[in-house]
């Protein structure tokens, strides 16, 4: 039989590869700064068009290439970066594969331009899928600038498999967030359509956080400093009020290569720990310098995750720096790393003022009665209840609310039962006419019907409802709002302004009224009734990450997330005590709803049980 293996030609090759290296336009923006970077480029111009489908452009002023070079930088394994397996060891540069250019060209239309300092004339080379079309000597500054056009123009799948504009933008800004971050001494900028999306002059690293994630970002940094045998590490946290309900703002450097690592991030959360709330996670700036021998970068093709030699005595150190910053800056409580967390104060607390002891008298205790006679004869009398049962049974609700609702709440829980019990045996008659609903745990509202009972969650029946009532507005665009007294300003960074002005007429539709509507800046002048003014930003913060939680689906409707997210705020959480009309108002609203069996995220929002149940269950 005849041979049969043969060897794949060079732009098939190349197709392969790309495949590895470019999986979106975002990965391109990413190869062709890191190069500009490598090249010392100290300025470093970003030019997209539609989320970088038709255009990425990358200009450098750095030490651009020879005639030869420039041919050759687009050969697959073509590198000026190594030499050998051991330069990997000591690597200070951000490429080493040498096979970005090539794949990139492989893909898409590409026109380089690149000229030497010491050269009079530069090179300008043309390739369309592999195919060099044009090298000519041409007029350019020094330095490199890289054109890609129509990416995937030959790989129609791979094209039409690219998300909406605005998903492809988030990842491009993505990766602009983590190579400026890296590199606060180099300026960079950002065009996307002919307008300036970011403008970064050379600064510190304080300066840099700031100019990308808005003025507001400043007050909430707290340093930290840290200097091992083993790791420096330099950075800022954010301080625990001000976690977010998003990964957003977590970035960790490892010598200025942006990288992913869940490890370290637990690190960082656990030296968080008890100071912010369940399911809020802590922002992080984070460069750590360690030996480059002692890390293999090459473990992953786009090279965002790598391994350590010694993760545990990383982990350590960052978590022990972490605190020490936290108590120093007097945001932790007590600075001793080995506390016992049992005698930490949990969140719920934090501001809460001590209250003092006070003593009860129960004057018709008889201590000659035995305690059978003691309780009937004071039956319906509050002290009844002060039986140790129901004492721990009320210690226990206050517990196991911890961290969902407001701390105003809890005071209130901790009395719960009092005035319920009180009416249950001094007034029994008239629970029998008129109590249809009750409430258990503050969690659950329990109504009575005929066959049986129903068992609503509260916080999952109040969005349904709340839902279903933005909906509605929102498609019959009139709602109505509250004027606010002074004007509220709130700032945020640009991606966030981008995300807020993309739902700005649906937000407008729900009874939010802005007066203006700056870069980084809005000013609100009305909430929509029943937004309490104070939660205004959460609900606008909770939306934003709602949003960047869906970018990976771009099918998502903005009316329907807005209307969910802003439900999903304001709903009633669990733990909140209800009155028996606003009990009776919920059950009564929900069924009012056109689809009341689930949340708007589809989970069940009440069960029923039958007559038929209970007796199964007393035989
Ligand atoms: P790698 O970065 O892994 O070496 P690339 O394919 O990204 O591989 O680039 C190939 C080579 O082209 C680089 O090693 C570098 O010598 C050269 N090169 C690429 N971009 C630039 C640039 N902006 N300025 C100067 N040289 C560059
Ligand atoms: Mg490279």
């Amino acid at each position: 039989m005849a041979d049969i293996i043969q060897l794949l030609p060079d732009h098939v090759a190349n197709q392969i590869a790309a495949g590895e290296v470019v999986q979106r336009p975002a990965s391109v923006v990413k190869e062709l700064l890191e190069n500009s970077i490598d090249a010392g480029g100290h300025t470093i111009k970003l030019i997209i068009k539609d989320a970088g489908k038709t255009l990425i452009q990358v200009i450098d002023n750095g030490k651009g290439m020879s005639a030869t070079d420039a041919r050759l930088s687009f050969e697959r394994h073509a590198t000026s970066k190594i030499r050998s397996a051991e330069d990997l060891f000591s690597l200070n540069t951000k490429g080493f594969r040498g096979e970005a250019l090539a794949s990139i060209a492989a893909i898409a239309h590409v026109e380089l331009k690149t000229k030497q300092e010491h050269d009079e004339l530069g090179t300008i080379i043309e390739i369309e899928g592999s195919d060099i079309k044009k090298q000519e000597v041409t007029v350019t500054p020094t330095g490199t600038s890289l054109c890609v056009k129509n990416l995937f123009f030959n790989i129609p799948a791979r094209r039409n498999f690219l998300k909406s504009n605005n998903v492809e933008l988030r990842h491009i800004i993505d990766e602009f967030h983590r190579v400026a971050l890296a590199h606060p001494d180099i300026e960079f900028s950002m065009y996307h359509n002919g307008s300036e999306s970011f403008n970064l002059p050379k600064s510190n690293y304080r300066q840099r956080v700031v100019n990308i994630f808005g003025n507001k970002t400043n007050e909430k940094l707290v340093p930290v400093e840290e200097e091992t045998e083993v790791l420096k590490i330099s950075g800022f946290v954010g301080k625990p009020e001000f976690a977010k309900r998003t990964k957003s703002e977590q970035f960790f450097f490892v010598n200025n290569r942006f990288i992913k690592s869940a490890y370290l991030n637990h690190a960082i959360s656990s030296a968080f720990e008890g100071l912010i709330k369940d399911g809020s996670h802590p922002s992080y700036f984070l460069n750590l310098t360690v030996d480059p021998k002692s890390i293999d970068i090459n473990i992953h093709p786009t090279k965002t995750e790598i391994k350590f030699d010694d993760e545990h005595t990383l982990y350590a150190i960052l978590r022990s720096a972490v605190k020490h910053s936290l108590g120093q800056f007097n945001i932790a409580p007590v600075l001793d790393f080995d506390r016992d967390r049992n005698l930490d104060t949990p969140y719920d607390f934090e501001n809460k003022n001590a209250s003092s002891p006070t003593v009860e008298v129960d004057r018709s205790f008889n201590p000659f009665q035995d305690e059978m006679s003691y309780r009937k004869s004071n039956r319906g009398n509050v002290s009844y209840k002060r039986e140790p049962a129901t004492q721990w049974e009320s210690l226990y609700v206050g517990l196991e609310s911890k961290g969902t609702k407001s701390s105003q709440n809890f005071t209130e829980l901790q009395f719960e039962s009092e005035p319920e019990h009180k009416s249950l045996f001094n007034d029994g008659n008239q629970l029998e006419t008129t109590q249809t609903t009750y409430q258990l745990h503050n969690k659950y509202i329990i109504s009575t019907i005929k066959s049986g009972m129903m068992i609503l969650d509260q916080h999952r029946a109040h969005q349904r409802i709340l839902y279903e009532g933005f909906l509605k507005h929102l498609t019959v665009k009139e709602a109505v709002s509250q004027q606010l007294l002074f004007p509220l300003s709130l700032d945020f960074s640009s991606t966030e302004m981008d995300i807020l002005q993309n739902l700005k007429e649906d937000l407008e539709h729900t009874g939010f009224v802005f007066s203006s509507f700056s870069k980084k800046q809005i000013e609100i002048t009305g909430v929509p009734i029943n937004v309490p003014e104070s939660e205004v930003s959460i609900i606008l913060e909770q939306l934003i990450s709602d949003v960047e939680q869906e970018v990976p689906d771009s099918n998502f409707s903005a009316t329907d997330l807005l209307a969910k997210s802003m439900s999903k705020s304001l709903a009633i959480k669990t733990g909140q005590r209800l009155s028996r009309q606003e009990q009776e108002h919920m059950v009564n609203s929900l069924f009012g709803c056109k689809e009341p069996t689930v949340s708007p995220t589809n989970k069940v929002t009440f069960i029923t049980m039958s007559v038929d149940d209970f007796d199964k269950k007393f035989i």
